[in-house]
């Protein structure tokens, strides 16, 4: 099958560069949109304790890579690909079982 996403960041033009995130899909609802969730622990000096974050990130899905709800993907910067959304998947770490 050939790729015929121009915002594909494996086969066409969009170059990856800058930050390299892991997380999970949690909605694949949108049209070559997915949001990713990260989930993170960060350390407060003042109280001596991690807190607990969360951030959502919308990212291209194109059709190669085609991630559902559930699998855990890499995602990377790109240039900017609409008004919300900077990253594209690049690889599908684990499928959803
Ligand atoms: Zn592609």
């Amino acid at each position: 099958m050939e790729c015929i996403d121009k915002k594909c960041p494996i086969h066409n033009g969009v170059k990856t560069r800058g930050a390299r995130l892991e997380g999970i899909v949690v909605s694949d609802k949108a049209k070559h949109t997915a949001i990713i969730e990260i989930d993170y622990a960060r350390f407060n000096y003042k109280y001596e304790r991690y807190s607990r974050n969360r951030s959502r990130i919308p990212a291209h899905n194109p059709a190669c890579i085609n991630a559902k709800t559930g699998d855990i993907v890499g995602i990377s910067e790109t240039r900017r690909l609409s008004k919300t959304k900077a990253f594209a998947i690049t690889d599908v770490v684990k499928k959803a079982a």
